[in-house]
């Protein structure tokens, strides 16, 4: 399969991303059904595995969006577009929905931002993480998918603009 200017090979079918989204949905049910937690989905990567995970989540709970950007093509950069959190969530337990974990940049950088309005506790859910010595210190609380440090676009991932749209997961050849 081709995207721009790179070849990908199938590497997470999508039943596979399913059964474990599952799973990941009835540990956090068993942890804060009856607590009311905002999810916030870090956009725009993380929306189709937002929506999966929402819909295995049983209890109240709540959903906002923030929006950051750090990468360039197939590497990790800079800091942009980060539009913050409008909301209030002091006392409230907040649950973030990331795409992937590269470098932990820019979870690192939304953890310190979150801590500012004082919320009651802070998880962070990864549908995949990359298995690479972290620069930043930070690991996902919940990971679906620990992979080799590939590039992959699909469910919801993207190579400049393209591939959200996949339903599996896809890794540069
Ligand atoms: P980090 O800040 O941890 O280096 O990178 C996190 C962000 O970079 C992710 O939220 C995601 O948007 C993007 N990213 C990291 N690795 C990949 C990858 O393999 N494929 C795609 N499409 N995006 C990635
Ligand atoms: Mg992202």
């Amino acid at each position: 399969m081709q995207i721009h200017d790179k070849q990908f090979s199938l590497f997470i079918p999508a039943d596979e991303i399913h059964a474990r989204i599952a799973e990941l949905g009835a540990s956090l049910t068993l942890r804060y059904s009856t607590r009311n937690p905002v999810f916030i989905v870090v956009l725009n990567g993380a929306f189709v595995f937002a929506a999966d995970l929402l819909r295995n989540f049983n209890g109240e709970c709540e959903l906002y969006f923030t929006r950051i950007r750090s990468y360039a093509g197939t590497t990790s950069g800079d800091i942009k577009d980060f539009t913050g959190f409008d909301e209030s969530l002091a006392n409230r337990h907040v649950i973030f929905i990331e795409d992937i974990i590269d470098t932990g940049k820019t979870i690192y950088y939304l953890l310190a931002e979150i801590k500012k309005y004082r919320p009651a506790s802070i998880t962070t859910v990864a549908l995949l993480q990359k298995t690479i010595m972290r620069s930043f210190e930070t690991s996902a609380d919940h990971i679906g998918f620990e992979i080799p440090d590939e590039f992959v676009v699909g469910y919801g991932l993207d190579y400049d603009g393209l591939g959200r749209n996949l339903k599996d997961i896809w890794k540069v050849i």
